[in-house]
Formats: C-alpha cells, structure tokens, sequence
C-alpha cells in the first residue's frame, strides 16, 4: 500500500495522517482534532469520503477551534497508530480522545451538530482557540461591552434546539472586529427590549443600546455568515483592513481602471490570451507529445468557442487551421509566435500585444489578474459552447492546458486531483459549466484567507446573494444552490452580449 491509495488528498483541507506527521499535529494543534480512522478499501468508507469532504469545506472556518483530519489504517505503515488509538472497524471517528466507534451522522449537517455537543460537553480542556459557545444573558452582554471593542457586536436570537448561533460563532472565529454571541428566546429582557419576533434572527448591538437588524435574503447561517464577513471593519485575522487608497491608486505604473465588479471585461480575456500565448508558453522551447495535443485542442477550443473580436477570431482561426495542418511531432514556440504575430498573410487578424486588466485588476501588482483571466476564460468558454457536440470538450481542454502549461505548477497538481475525481461524470453541456462553477468555489474555498487573497476581493462562495439572489436556497434549514436558477445566472452572466468592451485597444 501507498499513500496515494488513500482516499484524501492535500486538496481536500482535511489533514492526512501518517506515522510521521501523527505527533507532531496533534501536539501542535490548538483545535480539536477530529480523526476519520478508515480503510480505503472499504465500501462505507469510500461512501462516506465525500461527506467528510463537504464537512472540511463547510466548517473550514471552525479550523484554529476544530479540524478535520484522515488516516488509512489500511495503510501498514500507519497501522501503528490506528492500534494506538484502539481503532478496530471503520469508518471511525475520534474527537480529541473520546472514540465514536462507527455510530456517528452520515451528513453534514449531523456531523457538524455532533461535533459542536462534543466540544461542549467533553472533559478534556477546552480547544484554546475555541470562543464560548454558550448562551449570553444581558448581565453577561454589560460585561463583555464594558470590556470589548469590537467593533460589531452580533446577536443571534435563536430557540434553544437550535445550532445557528454556535455555527456562526465558530464561522466567524478567524474574522477581527466582530462577536457572535447567542441568545435564546427565553432570555425575555433582551427579546422585549430589541422586540425580537422571529428566532432565529440577527440584531448588530452596539453600545449605549443602539441596535439594527441584519437583513439577510432568508434566516439561515449561510446568509448570516456572508454578511456578517463583509461587514465594514469586519477583516479576517492576519490581513490588512482594506485601505481605499490600494484601490484608487495601486502601485504599477497604471491607476487602477474603474470597473463594475460584477461584470466580465472583454479586456481581461484577451490579456488573459495574450499572457497564456505570449509568455506562459514561451517558457517551453519546444512543444512535442502530450504537450502539443494540448496545445492543438487548447487552440482548437479557442477558435470555436471565443466570442471575440473578429480580429481576434481571425487570427485563433489562422492558428488553428496552421496547427491542425502542421505535421511534425513537434513544434517550436517561435514558430508558434510567428503564426500568432505575422499576420500578414491573413487580413484583419490579430491579437493585441500586452495586458490591460480590469474585472481582474487586483489592489497591488501581485494580486489577480492572470489566474483571475484563466478562471474567467474558461467559463466564459463552457458558457459559449451550447452547440457542443462534447460535453467534456472544453472542460477537457482546461484540465491538459493547466497540467500541461500553467505556470504554478501547485495549482496544476490541485486541479488535475479535483478533475481525476469527477471530471469524467460530467455528461451535459450544462454540467460542464455547472462542475467548473462548483470547482472554482472549492478552490475559493480552501484559498480563502490564503496570502495570495486581495483583501479588496475575498474569496467567497460565489456568486453572492447580492449577485444573484435566487441562485441560493434553502432546504431542512440548510444553505442549499439553486441550480437552474444558477445555471441560467451564469450562461447570462458569462454570455457573448453581456461581455463589456470598455478599454479595449
Ligand atoms: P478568482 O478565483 O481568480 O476568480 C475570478 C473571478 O471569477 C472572480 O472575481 C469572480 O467574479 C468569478 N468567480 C469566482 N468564483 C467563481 C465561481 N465559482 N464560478 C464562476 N465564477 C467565479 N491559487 C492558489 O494559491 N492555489 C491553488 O491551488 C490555485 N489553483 C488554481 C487553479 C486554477 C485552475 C486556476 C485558474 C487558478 C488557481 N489559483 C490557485 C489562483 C486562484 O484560484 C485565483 O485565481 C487567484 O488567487 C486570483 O483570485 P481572484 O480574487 O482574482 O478570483
């Protein structure tokens, strides 16, 4: 057996155990640590990684107070430490020390609450980055105004079954200037005074009793975690309040550009075409192999399915019919910058030398742009092919243009894991742009808070309900996607008509 037969990898945020590392996380983590003991050969196991998965991503704000963690025990090199912490079936869960022998919720949901009753009620000292998640009375608010400055205080008044004010404390945990406390409908002062009437609901209370309601789409934590994250102040531990001068002025040569943050700039796709044609794949001198069919279906995508200028179409069009008709095993790269650049031969056929980022700016020169440009190309590019008579083409061409070429080489391995696990299922053009959406949430998710964020463009699960509305749901009390309501969000919001023209040359 290897590692790599085990079912996780370092893209899931779920940490993987081995003899080697065992110690050293569990003496060095500050969280609860909740261990999935499994075998990878085993069926419930394998039914049951997805769940753990979702629960990494789901709670992955909960990560300095619980994390989730994973090990083989099918593995012989960890078999000592599954003995070690008497794990005998699987799959199995531990908190900490308490053992969860196979009994354990199958879901999100469940698994979240399960955790949360074992934080509160075990005996072991309390995680130290852990905030109280015990209800709050007005004595105990006087006291924490009188002593705290943050500068929102939330108040989420809930009946007492329920678990939203403990998720959202535990959501907000790595967020400065904000608390989350929980009330309960019973606490009547507090109800009477701010005359709350739907529980659960959320008040922002600042001192001298000033109070607002927070107004969310629907009462339900999702909801209150995106707004209460954005908040003005509110900043994730560790990263510079945003300052608006980073936005007025960045420091390249250029002032930032004003844009509409909630539109796609023809300007970013051809940059992201010139960066892609003109530097990334100028760093590989000769392209032969895997690597030149990736570059022909790449190339080939482009010419069917950009919806650019005519000029640029022109010139994908040359290139293509110039690779397809090339017969060498291998090619150049300056021959490849001459079929892009001597267009002479081919009338009104170009594409413009250098960048001009705008939806993609970022506040400082290393944020944004080229990935941001990647991203929004190929969707832009899954939306484009209706007609497709392949589903997977474009996704296709994505997976073998980023394995093959993408300068950051961990973002490649990353991707290639996520498109291993599924690609391969989508089966409709709408899947296609239905499973890049859900992917680049998945990377939004497990980058979020990562140094390489802009603090000016956090990385959310997108698109905001302010974006779009009726594209978030809820069912059983859960956050849930509306998909046909997405689906038709984004084949507007990555159409040919939608795309702005503004700066282009
Ligand atoms: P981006 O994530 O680049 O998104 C660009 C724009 O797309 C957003 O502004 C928003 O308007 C829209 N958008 C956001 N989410 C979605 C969605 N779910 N569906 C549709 N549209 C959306 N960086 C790393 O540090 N580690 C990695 O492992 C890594 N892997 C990457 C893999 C790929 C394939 C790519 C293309 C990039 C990867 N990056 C990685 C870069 C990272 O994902 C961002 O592109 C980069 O940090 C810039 O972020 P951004 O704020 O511009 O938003």
């Amino acid at each position: 057996f290897t590692t790599e037969a085990g079912l996780y990898t370092a893209s899931d945020q779920v940490v993987v155990l081995t003899p080697d590392n065992v110690d050293s996380v569990l003496v060095n983590s500050t969280a609860a640590l909740v261990v999935e003991f499994y075998a990878s050969w085993c069926g419930h196991c394998i039914a049951f990684s997805p769940v753990w998965k979702s629960l990494a991503s789901d709670i992955k704000e909960w990560k300095p107070a619980v994390d989730l963690a994973a090990i083989d025990c099918a593995n012989q090199d960890n078999g000592p430490v599954c003995s070690r912490f008497g794990v005998r079936g699987y799959p199995t869960l531990k908190v900490l020390q308490l053992l969860y022998p196979t009994r354990f919720p199958r879901n999100v949901r469940g698994l979240r609450r399960k955790i949360i009753d074992k934080m509160e009620t075990h005996a072991e000292p309390w995680p130290p980055a852990c905030p109280p998640l015990e209800t709050t009375s007005r004595a105990e608010l006087d006291n924490f105004i009188e002593t705290n400055s943050v500068g929102h205080l939330a108040l989420l008044f809930e009946t007492p079954n329920s678990y939203v004010g403990r998720e959202l404390t535990l959501d907000l945990l790595q967020y400065e200037n904000i608390a989350v406390r929980r009330v309960l409908s019973t606490e009547d002062g507090l109800v009477a005074e701010l005359n709350v009437t739907h529980f659960p609901s959320c008040y922002l209370y600042y001192p001298s009793g000033i109070f607002t309601r927070l107004h969310v789409q629907l009462e339900v934590r999702t909801f209150y975690t995106y707004a209460l994250q954005r908040l003005p102040g509110v900043v994730r531990a560790g990263k510079p309040l945003p300052v608006t001068s980073d936005l007025t002025k960045n420091t390249t040569e250029d002032q930032l550009r004003p844009f509409n943050r909630s539109r796609v700039y023809m300007s970013d796709l051809e940059s992201t075409l010139h960066y892609s044609l003109r530097v990334e794949l100028a760093a590989h001198p000769v392209i032969k192999g895997e690597a030149l069919s990736t570059l022909q279906r790449y190339i080939s995508v482009l010419a069917k399915y950009f919806p650019g200028r005519p000029v640029v179409n022109n010139l994908l069009k040359s290139v293509d019919m110039w690779l397809k008709g090339e017969k060498d095993t291998e090619l150049s790269y300056s021959s490849l910058r001459d079929a892009l650049d001597n267009t002479a031969e081919v009338p009104n056929a170009s594409l413009p030398e250098g960048v001009r980022w705008v939806g993609c700016q970022g506040s400082k020169p290393h944020f944004r742009r080229y990935p941001c440009g990647m991203w929004t190309l190929f969707h832009v590019l899954t939306v484009q092919a209706e007609e497709a008579a392949d589903p997977q083409e474009v996704l296709q061409a994505m997976r073998s243009y980023i394995h093959s070429f993408f300068g950051c080489r961990a973002c490649a391995t990353h991707f290639e894991n996520m498109a291993q696990e599924s690609m391969s299922h989508v089966g409709t053009l709408s899947s296609a742009v239905l499973w890049l959406w859900s992917h680049h949430n998945h990377v939004n998710n497990r980058l979020a808070g990562a140094l390489s964020e802009d603090p000016h463009f956090p990385k959310i699960q997108w698109p905001s309900p302010e974006l779009c509305p009726s594209c978030h749901g809820v069912k059983n009390g859960e956050h849930t996607w509306n998909q046909a309501e997405l689906l038709t969000f984004l084949r507007s919001h990555f159409s040919s008509e939608h795309l702005l023209s503004d700066y282009l040359e």
